[in-house]
Parts: C-alpha cells; structure tokens; sequence
C-alpha cells in the first residue's frame, strides 16, 4: 500500500488511523498563518473526530508586531480555541526558514513522528521569503520521509498527500471546503492573535494594506472563495497532481 488509501470503516465514513497518528498536519511558518489559511478546516476535521495537528516552523520573533512569548500564549489560547490534537514549534528562525539539509530532517522527523497523512503548508507564490521556504521545504520532507535509508529518529513513512492552503493570494485551487458552519470558530482562532489583528502596535511609517481591518478581509476572502462552490464560506487548496475521484459525479458541487 503507498498510503494514498484512506482507511474507512464499515459505514465507508473516513476514519482516524490510530489514537497516536495525525489524519492532517499544517506547517505555518509563523504562528498564526494555519488559522488565517485553514481555520475552518482544522474545525471541521476535528468536529469530524480527525485528528489534527499545527507545527509552526518558527515563534515569528522578526514580526513587526508583538514579540515571540506574545505570540507563543497567543497561539496556545487559539490551540484551545479550535481543540488541536498536537501544537508544536520546530523554531526554524524567523527569516529563515530554508529548504536546508538540517530543517528537512527537522520537518521529515515531524511527519514521520506523527505518522501524518494529509500535510498541508503555504503555497510557493507568497510573497513572504519564510513562505516560500516553507513550501518548498516541506515539499521536499514530504518526499524524503517515505524513504527508509533517510534516517531520523523515527523510521519512515509516507504521507498520502501534500496540498497547499492559501492565506492571501489564491491561485488554481483543486479543491474547496464548505466551512460555514465553522467560521464562528475560525474567527474565534484567529482573535486570540490580538498583538497581530485586534490590537496591533506599529511603528508610525509602517505599510500593510487592510490591516486595521485584516480579519474582516480574511472573511471576504472565504467568502470569495465560498461563492464559487455555492456556499457562505469556503477555504480553497491547491495541489500538485489530480485528485482522484472514483467518478466525477463524487463532487459535491
Ligand atoms: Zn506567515
């Protein structure tokens, strides 16, 4: 088995792995980015009984905004918020976060750790340097962690699929989520990051386009996306390669 079959039960419902292993794990290169990007999501997986879980690849000490120990508390209260199984940070160093042969075996270790099935991180056109790091260097872990003669401290596995979530540009999604139910909650996550959105300190000449008012943007842009499957708000993915459907007429919209 190469790992891309979803274990399912006797209702053909998708079930969790095991007790230990994590169905979906989002790499953020700063706290904050899973919950702006797949908030809904993590809500409704973990609504669902997935397992889920966050690793943020640095404590966004470089931000403009708050400091890293703001940040840690604020992503531990949003952690609460949406119920994550795992919380975790690899602290790459903020600015950079590389596809280096030291943080490969960091975010390999990660998934294979986890026994992580559905990896999720930025998608390569960010304009953000750690962003576009991040991808690419979790696109490389993806590959390297099936690998058995790739040694880290857990033996290998392999992950079913990598896809890329969008934050603020989104570009030829695969696919999109309904998360309507759920943006109570996303919204709720997203809040607790009050030194980034609900109570942001700046320097005077400091640009950022929308961000006296990001959050509200954030909902327009699941809304945008939501509009284009028929439903109030969705969040789009992006993948690498098809999606497998047993016929076309397994799409919900
Ligand atoms: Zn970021």
């Amino acid at each position: 088995m190469d790992g891309s079959v979803i274990n399912r039960n006797e209702t053909g419902q998708s079930k969790s792995m095991s007790e230990t292993s994590l169905d979906l794990l989002v790499f953020a290169p700063h706290p904050d980015d899973a919950e702006l990007a797949m908030g809904g999501v993590m809500a409704k997986a973990i609504a669902r009984g997935k397992r889920v879980g966050v690793a943020d690849l640095t404590r966004g000490e470089l931000g403009t905004k708050g400091d890293a120990e703001q940040r840690r508390r604020e992503a531990e209260e949003a952690t609460r918020v949406l119920g994550l199984h795992v919380r975790e940070n690899l602290g790459l160093g903020d600015g950079a976060v590389r596809d280096s042969d030291e943080n490969r075996r960091v975010v390999v270790e990660t998934i294979r750790r986890h026994k992580a099935r559905y990896l999720f991180v930025c998608p390569p056109f960010d304009r953000h340097p750690d962003h576009q790091g991040a991808a690419q260097l979790v696109k490389s872990a993806f590959f390297l962690a099936r690998l058995p003669k790739y040694k880290t401290e857990s033996p290998a596995f392999s992950p079913a699929r990598l896809f890329y979530y969008f934050i603020h540009d989104a570009r030829e999604a695969a696919f999109a989520v309904d998360v309507s139910e759920f943006i109570e909650t996303k919204r709720a996550a997203m809040a607790a990051y009050r030194s980034q959105f609900v109570n942001p300190k700046l320097p005077p000449d400091y640009q950022h386009i929308g961000v006296s008012d990001y959050l509200t943007q954030v909902e327009a842009f699941n809304r945008a996306m939501g509009m284009q499957i028929g439903a109030a708000f969705a969040e789009g993915f992006a993948a690498d390669r098809p999606l497998s459907l047993d016929l076309p007429t397994d799409c919900l919209s």
